[in-house]
């Protein structure tokens, strides 16, 4: 397939993780635009529901919701069930939902430890587990985490959300290992800053906020659209022949010192 039909994902169908607000939201907008059958989820039944008919209300694509928690193993497994019995295996698995806490290392909690690892990092193992079986009986599929440049660059008081995001790396490596053999694609896009409620203590911190536009070349913050190109690009045909990669998404960032 050549050209920009390569793009085209009508007929595919795809769950974002976190898709009820933030990124997710907009990649899950995104996905919808392109022509895919997408699942919006979250924790909260009410919010991914709204969302999910305001995407089938400017796509006219049935646009369904599945709520779990992705830090509890047997709750991704029910979940992943529900998913299966409206769309069946996905051929796309966006790898979106996550938290951050922030503290000074001496001072990091249990359980914010906990938090990040699991939500991070463990739901990405659990739900990639969980999908591939189907995309391996298949024969084909797409598997893309959002990651973060913190998997590449260092700030204080975020290191647990670093570890996580740097161990994503190298889980979409050997996924890669593992299921490239059955034609399935697992890559990363990793964000720079974008506002969204994770970061909004950054965004309204008009010093950091301040910092984020200087530290970036592109000279601003990221609007969240910023990052559909990419997303539509590692969901569809014409990226079959990249795996394992991890593609930053960040007004420069990490290229520039
Ligand atoms: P938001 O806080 O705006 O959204 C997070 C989403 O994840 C929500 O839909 C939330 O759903 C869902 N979620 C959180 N915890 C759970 C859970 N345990 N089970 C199920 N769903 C859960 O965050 P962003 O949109 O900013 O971030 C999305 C991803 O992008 C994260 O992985 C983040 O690390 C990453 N990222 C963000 C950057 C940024 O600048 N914003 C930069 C780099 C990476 P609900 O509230 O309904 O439960």
């Amino acid at each position: 397939m050549t050209g920009l039909a390569a793009f085209d994902l009508t007929g595919r169908t795809a769950l974002v993780t976190g898709s009820s607000q933030g990124i997710g939201r907009t990649l899950a907008e995104g996905l919808a635009a392109a022509g895919a059958t997408v699942i919006v989820h979250g924790r909260d039944e009410t919010k991914a529901a709204g969302v999910a008919s305001q995407i089938e209300a400017v796509t006219g694509r049935r646009t369904h919701s599945v709520v779990f928690d992705v830090t509890d193993a047997a709750a991704v497994d029910a979940g992943i069930a529900e998913v299966e019995r409206l769309i069946g295996t996905p051929d796309i698995l966006v790898n979106n939902a996550g938290v951050q806490r922030r503290a000074p290392i001496s001072e990091f909690s249990d359980a914010d430890w906990d938090a990040l690892v699991q939500t991070n990092l463990s739901s990405v193992f659990h739900l990639s587990r969980r999908v591939s079986g189907g995309m391996i009986a298949r024969g084909s599929g797409k598997i893309i985490q959002i990651g973060s440049v913190q998997s590449q660059l260092a700030r204080p008081s975020i290191a647990a959300y670093s570890a996580t995001k740097g161990a994503i790396v190298m889980f979409t490596k050997g996924l890669c290992a593992d299921l490239a053999p059955h034609g399935i694609q697992a890559n990363a896009i990793a964000p720079g800053y974008f506002d969204t409620e994770l970061t909004r203590p950054l965004v309204e911190d008009e010093t950091f906020s301040a910092w984020v536009r200087g530290r970036t070349p592109a000279g601003r913050w990221g609007d969240t659209k910023d990052l559909v190109g990419a997303l539509v690009f590692l969901s569809s045909a014409a990226s079959d022949f990249v795996n394992g990669q991890t593609l930053f998404v960040d007004g420069g960032m990490t290229a520039v010192v």
